[in-house]
């Protein structure tokens, strides 16, 4: 029996910075009420997908000085709040956000973000949350199968793509160069990677003090694709690869490298492979569009995003290497309260964070709800929709789309206008969020279908008001 902690006597409010539960309950109910407005008012697209007061004047909007400075907050301010709050911010399920990558997300990943912000079990360590680690465990193990790596696979999950392609790079120089943990980078090593690969890898080499000028571009396709018959003329050169990467996909355009062919030189010359599937790896769920990811499963590592296409809010993001024992190598430290006797069960050894969310339970509540399945039909409808847009598009007289899609992010152009002007004139219209990008120096407009409300009519609307604007 556990010790009888109520026999101390206090009454049920307790002292200062317990929980009122009543309390606690009516508000629960309150933002369940506002949410539930929120998200029916956006998928219908009833609002504007965003809105830009200037930061002042939200401010005062939102009263934030006063609270800050004098609390006060009652569950019927608050109901005010919140409504302000939801109203100001951006719409991610509204069928007009078709701006960046960051996932629309799903009801029951939005659960598992409530327990945790009520729970906070931080699942670095097995003690302080045994739950939440296993769960943690256990998604990363279906990950791995998914990417057909072996039971031999190792994962973690982490705060977003970038610290995951960051902890993806260092199990590789721990490979390459095991004693630079300790005695700092030789000057020799180098990264290959296509320029468009993202920012976050290059940003890496700079962390990981290889430098950025260690990153030697790959040739690639006028789309920016990796050659793969020009891999040997990339390579001439005299530093020794950390790894080589590939994109599954690029974020600015969409499109896949062939991994396989990659994946076989890069086996053949013994390089690590690592595969960037923040984005595209949420393919593997579709039967339709897995050949995307052929050869990913001889990748030496792998990133892949929840918080894109599976649904989740920011941040669960894996990494995921074909042998646990190369993620392990990545850190060595030391730190005596928390790393001692067998820490089978602990991630803490596998990430740059000391204490991190509880990421495992919303990509599990996610798949418990709907099944892979039912993920892997919610890409294969995306990547649908976004062929369908660029169909239209491209009948169209003055729209220009540089290439086919291959997934839910297509890029074009209107005319022969300034096309960040459009962008923009939208966003203040609160019409449509679009992002752009450049390609081969021309700048771009570029849509992410990711919202379910998103459909034929919505793009339809959106290529009539680019042609009415440009
Ligand atoms: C989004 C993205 C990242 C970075 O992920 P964050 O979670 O935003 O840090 C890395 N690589 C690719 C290909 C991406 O699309």
């Amino acid at each position: 029996m556990p010790h009888n902690f109520r026999s101390h006597g206090e009454e049920r409010h307790g002292p200062v910075g317990r929980w009122d539960i009543e309390e606690f309950t009516k508000v629960a109910e309150v933002t369940t009420e506002q949410l539930a407005a929120y998200v029916d008012d956006s998928q219908r697209g009833l609002v504007p997908v965003l809105r830009r007061r200037p930061p002042k004047e939200l401010e005062v909007r939102m009263d934030l000085r006063r609270y800050i400075r004098e609390g006060g907050m009652t569950a019927d301010s608050y109901r005010d709040f919140l409504r302000t709050y939801l109203a100001e911010g951006t719409r991610l399920h509204h069928p007009a956000y078709l701006a960046h990558q960051d996932a629309s997300p799903d009801f029951p990943a939005a659960l598992a973000d409530f327990i945790h912000g009520a729970t906070n079990n931080p699942t670095a360590i097995y003690e302080m949350g045994a739950a939440g680690t296993t769960v943690e465990f256990a998604v990363l193990e279906w990950m791995l199968e998914r990417v057909g790596f072996g039971a031999d696979g190792g994962g973690v999950l982490t705060h977003g793509g970038s610290l995951a392609n960051l902890t993806a790079l260092l199990a590789a120089r721990a490979a390459v160069a095991p004693d630079a943990w300790a005695d700092g980078n030789p000057a020799d090593l180098a990264l290959f990677a296509p320029p468009s690969a993202h920012y976050s890898l290059t940003r890496a080499t700079g962390i990981l003090g290889l430098g950025t000028n260690c990153v030697v571009p790959l040739a690639v396709d006028d789309l920016g694709r990796i050659d793969v018959a020009r891999l040997p003329e990339s390579l001439e050169h005299d530093r020794r690869p950390i790894a080589l990467v590939a994109n599954a996909c690029a974020t600015g355009t969409g499109l896949y490298d062939d991994l396989r062919g990659v994946g076989e030189f890069c086996r053949d010359h013994g390089i690590w492979f690592h595969v960037d599937g923040a984005h595209g790896a949420s393919a593997l769920l579709s039967d339709e569009h897995r050949r995307l990811l052929d050869g990913i499963e001889l990748a030496d590592s792998v990133i892949w995003d929840a918080h894109k296409m599976l649904r989740t809010s920011s941040l669960a993001a894996a990494v995921l290497t074909r042998r646990h024992a190369d993620l392990d190598a990545a850190f060595q430290q030391e730190g005596s309260y928390l790393f001692y006797g067998d820490q089978r069960f602990d991630l803490i050894g596998r990430t740059v964070e000391g204490t991190k969310a509880e990421q495992g339970l919303k990509l599990f509540l996610n798949l418990a709800w709907r099944g892979e399945r039912g993920l892997g039909d919610y890409v294969a409808r995306q990547y649908a929709t976004a062929h369908r847009f660029w169909e239209l598009a491209r009948k169209r007289p003055g729209f220009e789309c540089p290439y086919e899609p291959e997934s839910n992010i297509v890029c074009f152009r209107y005319g022969t206008a300034d096309q960040a002007v459009i962008r923009e004139r939208m966003m203040d219209e609160g019409s449509f969020h679009l992002s752009s990008t450049d390609l081969g120096g021309n700048r771009y407009l570029r849509i992410t279908v990711i919202a379910p409300a998103t459909d034929e009519r919505t793009l339809t609307a959106l290529l009539d008001h680019i042609a009415e604007i440009g």
